[in-house]
């Protein structure tokens, strides 16, 4: 039921076809959690408290900084120092008083996954790979919808996995890139509308979600490119593989598993990591007769994936990033166990061996 004042204050809502009292009581229901009170969360909150979202969860561990004003535009200058959250809650509250909103000092952790019971969605606002998984596994496995964003640069991306059909951020996604590929804001530049256009595309997939207008079977994933403008968007199936969406991984207490780092790398993100100037090691782990047939990669050390566990200790550095090669990808994932099992920590095997390049 709404009341005289938002029979009022929504009335450009309430008077448009195929929305109407229906989409404002639902949207007034409707209780969503954001992840990360930057770029992104920040017009999520926005828009949403405006148009009458009933319940609005804010996390965020961050206190405003005054390079954080060109994007994160509910931050005002006499902010700076603040605690995000509480900066946030007092600009939205004032903006419409009756929405409900409750905030989280603190960054998401494991220990936080039982406060999603009392919400319906979650919206992620970090730019964190491993916060991206945790916040998709979880929200998965309670039955949760979650609208994923991201940006980089001048570029950015979202898209809503709604629970219990259709797919999720592990099938778009299935391993988290090294991180040296992925700079935070903090590290890389931005420009400040990009965060700004992504996260109206998030806030548009929660009213849609909350308001029920679309029911879609697949995920669709939105790209926005800003110069030139360019938005893309595509279907996303379910991927076989994925350990959530087919059912193998069905406890929360089995989230640590699945969000352990990739054991594969491309040949062009290790190019690039080694362009980063971090130090890497590069293992051919083929038998003596295939090395000597071809297929060296320049600067490879060649260890025989038999010899691999009594040889690595010292030949390799564990310092260095390890990336065992073989002719198709599939031995060298042994050979990631096995100096794993050594007390390796930065090991790969990279993606189809030697057969998506030309040494
Ligand atoms: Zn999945």
């Amino acid at each position: 039921m709404l009341s005289k004042q938002e029979i009022q204050r929504y009335q450009k809502h309430l008077s448009l076809g195929g929305f109407g009292v229906e989409g404002q009581s639902r949207l007034k229901a409707a209780k969503v959690l954001i992840v990360g009170m930057g770029g992104l969360g920040t017009p999520v909150a926005l828009y949403l408290s405006a148009m009458g979202v009933g319940t609005l969860g804010l996390f965020d561990f961050d206190r405003v900084d005054p390079t954080n004003l060109h994007r994160q535009i509910i931050y005002h200058e006499d902010d700076v120092g603040q605690l995000k959250v509480e900066a946030a809650r007092n600009y939205l509250q004032k903006q419409n008083s009756l929405t409900n909103i409750q905030i989280f000092p603190r960054a998401f952790t494991l220990d936080d996954v039982n406060i999603l019971n009392d919400f319906d969605l979650v919206v992620d606002g970090t730019d964190q790979f491993a916060m991206r998984y945790l916040l998709n596994d979880v929200c998965r496995l309670k039955g949760i919808g979650y609208v994923f964003g991201a940006i980089q640069g001048m570029r950015g991306m979202c898209a809503l996995f709604c629970p219990g059909r259709g797919p999720c951020y592990r099938c778009l996604f299935p391993e988290e890139p090294p991180k040296e590929m992925f700079p935070t804001c903090a590290l890389d530049g931005v420009l400040g509308i990009t965060p700004g256009l992504v996260g109206m595309l998030q806030a548009t997939e929660v009213i849609q979600y909350c308001a029920h207008l679309t029911s879609p079977l697949n995920a669709i994933v939105h790209t926005v490119c800003v110069t030139p403008l360019h938005f893309q968007r595509y279907e996303l199936e379910r991927d076989p593989e994925c350990p959530l969406c087919s059912g193998r991984i069905t406890q929360l207490d089995l989230l640590h598993p699945i969000t352990e780092a990739p054991l594969e790398i491309t040949f062009h993100a290790m190019r690039k990591l080694q362009a980063t100037g971090a130090p890497v090691q590069i293992v051919d782990i083929r038998t003596h007769e295939e090395r000597n047939a071809g297929g060296v990669i320049e600067t490879s050390v060649h260890i025989p994936l038999s010899e691999l566990k009594n040889s690595s200790r010292q030949l390799l550095n564990p310092e260095c990033t390890i990336v065992c090669y073989c002719r198709s990808g599939c031995r060298s994932l042994t050979a990631v166990d096995l100096l794993k099992q050594a007390g390796f920590e930065k090991v790969f095997s990279l993606q189809n061996g030697l057969r998506d390049i030309r040494t």
